[in-house]
């Protein structure tokens, strides 16, 4: 993997790849840009990451998909909003962060234990477990749904987190400091058209146990 050279806020650039992995595996959510007839576009997606390649996936028919398996260099965001930081003036005020932006092209995966790989590589990054509780679906459902990797051609890691900074010598009695911002899950709502009392799974009970209150 090479590195993109961060240029402003170098000093927030944390260019190595184990940093660059962390912060992919933290989330599942990315958004990729691509092009289609000299058109930027952005589509959110999730994803799942093995060693140095990205995987999504979709239906057949994904436009997006499409356009990313012409032989594209797509260009993919993952950001995580750790807080808002509230400096003395305006000027000062930020946001922590870890983000990563990442170049890479899209090929079509065929190998059948690698197309069902990458989708138990999503699906474990969205909710660890369930891939083992619930089916996958019927083989229709699988045979229509397209798996794509994206290896990492360049990429680059940004993270802010601190308080404000730059802000010294503005000496008013205004208060500053940080919001630390986390993701929260709100109790799980069983699905009523199959009763209302059925027990959670584990992977729903562990993804409370981390995320819940
Ligand atoms: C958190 C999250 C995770 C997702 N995970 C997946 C996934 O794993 N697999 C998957 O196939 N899809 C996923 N989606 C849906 C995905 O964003 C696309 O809507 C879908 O894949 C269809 O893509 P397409 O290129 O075929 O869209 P098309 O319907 O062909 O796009 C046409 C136009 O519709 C608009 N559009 C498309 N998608 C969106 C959108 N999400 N929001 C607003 N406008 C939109 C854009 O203007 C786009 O140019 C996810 C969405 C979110 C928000």
């Amino acid at each position: 993997m090479e590195f993109n050279k961060v240029i402003r806020g170098a000093k927030r650039e944390v260019n190595d790849e184990q940093t660059v992995y962390a912060i992919l595996d933290a989330g599942f959510l990315c958004h990729i840009s691509f092009q289609h007839e000299g058109q930027t576009m952005m589509i959110p997606t999730a994803y799942g990451r093995k060693e140095d390649c990205i995987y999504i996936h979709g239906s057949n028919k994904n436009f997006m998909f499409g356009q990313l398996l012409n032989g594209q260099t797509a260009c993919i965001a993952v950001t995580h909003l750790d807080g808002l930081v509230l400096a003395k003036s305006l000027f000062h005020t930020s946001v922590n962060y870890r983000s990563v932006i990442l170049f890479g092209k899209a090929t079509l995966v065929s190998d059948e234990n690698e197309r069902i790989e990458g989708m138990q590589l999503i699906t474990e990054n969205i909710i660890e477990g369930r891939w083992n509780e619930v089916g996958l679906g019927t083989a229709a459902q699988i045979e229509a749904t397209m798996v794509l990797k994206i290896k990492i051609e360049k990429a680059s890691a940004k993270i802010r987190n601190e308080g404000p900074a730059g802000d010294e010598s503005i000496l008013d009695n205004i208060w500053s400091g940080h919001i630390p911002l986390k993701l929260k899950a709100e109790s799980p709502i069983q699905d009523k058209k199959f009763g209302t009392n059925l027990p959670v799974t584990t992977s729903v009970n562990n993804f409370m146990k981390k995320y819940g209150d």
